[in-house]
């Protein structure tokens, strides 16, 4: 009899103080490819003694890196963004492996998030401050910005690569250090740019990498050498971040989930609008924070609108992310698959018109594959849970209602407000939804509107605790404290008594 093949299986290493590291560590978890169904990595969980080690090693590196100048700093991140732009397939292939999204799909995401080191290379203009001579009488204010110390950053397997560019490149440009825990599902990206980083110069213990599950994240916001933590994911664990944060006193910011929803009104052109909510709903598997997950048809656009929307949802092909034609990947995980199937079977008995049904799916050659096909429901209401539930999968579904008044009162009724979409040919009644809208990402016929990264990203109500938004001059914001500096240099004519009353320096 054959002995059975060892599979040595790589593990993919923590980056502690500008070297890989690859502790024995009591737990350990899977990596798959959602394609396959294979375990294909795995992945060491850090405790609170690596996440200390990680902290020590950016408490260590912080001094010398805040009084780096700036200059110095951006001229690493060119070095960084130049790196990263040379790397852009491979780590698109990364993330495509271990998320399962096509290889398309992955550039384009890594694209978005290079764009964010792009704009750190302008961190000596955004950390300008103010000056305004003469405030009182021989008296000049000036604002700076400074670092805020150590931060960290929680991310989401959705966006393996550029979630995380969310966060450091900025942070580091701003004269922090940072500890990064990337999803445990998709941990190999942020070590590949760890690496990158280093060869642009990064000095040791500035950009720190940790693995591992809640246990990780809970030492995270226990640690009292981390100033600041940045969270994208689900809104429960967001609104708990939140909270465990400010309770420990650290600055936050925790972007959660999302249900999004285009509405279309009757004047909208019907083929482009199809198409646009085709790509939204469906390109990566629906596992995009901004995925357009519900349709809001206004008055007569609904029946043309579900019957373009099938026929172009039937087409959609499915398979392996790095099999070329591949419009739609695997979901992430096998239980993931099957709580998105679930949904399928709560639409349809709690009477959802279930207008396509991608359950039957089987994927030739990738039978053990996390793999889901395209659903459709029509007439969907709002206490049904396919409308309450942020579903993370391939189902699209369509609510039906008579105005725009009650499309805009209907998608403000939702507590979650990441991104929204209008389509119409209406400029009125586009300005209006913009105005009155209670959402923190608006697109007007734009699917998926998310900012460029020299913009903000983030969302309202359920879809962001805390007040800033990652990127743009909200991240910088972020990332840095204001102090304010008043200031007089007294001569022999100063008029000089004590004084006892609240100055007025007037
Ligand atoms: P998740 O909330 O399960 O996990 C996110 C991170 O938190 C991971 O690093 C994970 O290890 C950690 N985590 C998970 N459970 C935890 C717990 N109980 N306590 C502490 N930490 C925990 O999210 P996910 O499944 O990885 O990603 C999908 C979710 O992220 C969706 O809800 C999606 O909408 C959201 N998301 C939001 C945005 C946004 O910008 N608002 C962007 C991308 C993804």
């Amino acid at each position: 009899m054959n002995k059975p093949v060892e599979l040595r299986l790589e593990t993919v290493p923590l980056w502690i103080n500008g070297k890989p590291v690859a502790p024995a560590t009591p737990r350990m978890g899977d990596v798959f490819n959602p394609a396959t169904g294979q375990v294909a990595r795995r992945v060491p969980f850090a405790g609170a003694d690596l996440i200390d080690a990680a902290v020590k090693a950016a408490t260590a590196a912080l001094p010398a890196w805040r009084d780096t100048p700036p200059l110095r700093r951006a001229r690493i991140m060119q070095k960084f963004l130049a790196l990263m732009q040379a790397h852009q397939s491979e780590l698109a292939r990364l993330a495509s492996q271990e998320h399962g999204k096509t290889l398309p799909d992955a550039m384009g995401s890594v694209q978005r998030g290079i764009e964010v080191i792009e704009f750190a290379c302008g961190i000596a203009q955004l950390l300008k401050g103010e000056f305004s001579e003469n405030v009182g009488s021989q008296v000049d204010t000036h604002s700076v910005r400074q670092p805020v110390g150590v931060c960290a950053g929680i991310t989401p397997f959705n966006f393996p690569v550029m979630v995380p560019l969310w966060m450091f490149p900025v942070a580091i440009a701003c004269g922090n250090t940072f500890v990064l825990k990337p999803s445990e599902k998709v941990p190999s990206a942020s070590i590949r740019m760890a690496g990158l980083f280093r060869e642009a110069g990064l000095p040791d213990g500035v950009f720190n990498v940790v693995h591992g599950d809640k246990e990780a994240v809970d030492a995270i916001l226990a640690h009292p050498g981390i100033h600041a933590v940045s969270f994208v994911g689900s809104t429960p664990v967001a609104k708990y971040i939140y909270e465990t944060c400010a309770r420990n006193g650290k600055r936050v910011q925790a972007l959660g989930g999302a249900k999004n929803h285009a509405v279309v009104l009757p004047d909208a052109d019907l083929e482009f609008t199809a198409d646009a909510l085709i790509g939204a709903a469906y390109g990566s598997a629906g596992e995009r924070c901004m995925a357009i997950s519900a349709v809001v048809a206004v008055g007569a656009a609904a029946d043309p609108l579900v019957a373009l929307l099938k026929k172009k949802a039937q087409a959609i092909k499915i398979g392996p992310g790095d099999a070329s034609g591949v419009d739609m990947g695997p979901l992430i995980t096998q239980q993931h698959r099957d709580k998105v199937a679930g949904y399928v079977d709560a639409g349809e008995k709690d009477g959802a018109t279930l207008v396509l049904d991608g359950r039957g799916l089987k994927v030739k050659g990738c039978d053990a594959g996390f793999f889901l096909g395209t659903s459709l429901f029509d007439r969907v209401t709002p206490e049904m849970k396919i409308y309450r539930d942020e579903i993370f999968g391939p189902v699209l579904i369509v609510l039906r209602v008579n105005t725009l008044e009650e499309a805009i009162a209907l998608v403000n009724r939702n507590p979650y407000a990441n991104g929204t979409a209008i389509f119409t040919e209406s400029g009125g009644a586009a300005r209006r939804f913009e105005n009155e809208i209670q959402v923190g990402m608006v697109g007007v016929n734009v699917p998926i509107p998310v900012p460029v990264a020299f913009y903000s990203f983030g969302g309202w109500k359920n879809s962001l605790f805390g007040d800033l938004h990652v990127h743009g001059v909200e991240g910088v914001k972020f990332y840095t404290r204001t102090k304010v500096i008043t200031k007089r240099w007294p001569h022999q004519d100063t008029p000089s008594a004590p004084g006892f009353n609240m100055p007025t320096l007037g």
